[in-house]
């Protein structure tokens, strides 16, 4: 998932963006209202964090722009504990929910969860698909009940697939929910996890459909795939 955090202070920036990073979002930081604007015109956010009082463009303009677009992205808004008519002008310019000041990092987490599920059109917090459970608020993935260690960006590959089956993902929208600006990307990144979560959690999990991208089925295989069956992941023909 890649969220955009706009906040002009250094301090509250940077421990967000730690917290943030550290739950294996990928985040673009920016520092004033026209660089969110410009960033939120020719990006594709998961979510964004959203200062109300910020250099060049106040934050009640950069939403109003948002959604004068009729984007749909999910804004958080941060403001002060008693600047309730922000919170309400805020609200009332589209912002999905609010945080206040200063954060509990924790409570911020659990809010941002809860938009990216309300924006993947689900109620409950666990993802489960056939043998696969997930659950964001503990990076944990179950296969058939029983742990399986996955790193962040494999976390994140899956996750991307797995909120929303039958739907395809091209390599560049998958690059884009695994990298921030400052992140070098290598070419062949997506695929190589992709290869791993195969093997990790079955071949024929995750279908590679040719020369468009990546999907994870509508329905779950009804049964335990049988390895001496074939099936579709064999290895060959990976080129996405
Ligand atoms: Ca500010």
């Amino acid at each position: 998932m890649r969220l955009l955090l706009v906040e002009d202070d250094m301090m509250i920036g940077e421990s967000v963006l730690d917290a943030l990073r550290g739950e294996g979002y990928a985040v673009d930081w920016v520092r004033d209202g026209a660089l969110a604007d410009t960033a939120l015109r020719t990006e594709r956010y998961d979510l964004v964090l959203l200062d109300l009082g910020l250099p060049k463009m106040d934050g009640i303009a950069v939403l109003k722009a948002l959604r004068a677009r009729r984007e749909t992205t999910p804004v958080l808004i941060a403001t002060a504990r008693d600047a309730v008519p922000a919170r309400i002008a805020g609200l009332d310019a589209g912002a999905d929910d609010y945080v206040l000041k200063p954060f509990d990092l924790d409570e911020l987490s659990a809010r941002i969860r809860a938009l990216l599920r309300r924006a993947a059109g689900r109620a409950e917090p666990v993802f489960s698909y056939g043998r696969i459970s997930l659950n964001p608020a503990t990076h944990e993935a179950l296969l058939d009940g029983e742990p399986v260690a996955l790193s962040q960006r494999e976390w994140a590959v899956l996750e991307a697939l797995i909120a929303r089956p039958g739907m395809i993902l091209s390599r560049t929208q998958l690059e884009e929910k695994l990298y921030s600006w400052k992140d070098e990307i290598s070419s062949n990144a997506v695929e190589v996890y992709v290869h791993s979560l195969r093997k990790k959690l079955g071949p024929d999990l995750i279908r590679n459909i040719r020369g468009m991208g990546y999907m994870i089925a509508k329905e779950p295989a009804a049964t335990r795939p049988d390895p001496d069956e074939g099936g579709t992941g064999s290895g060959t023909g990976d080129a996405a």
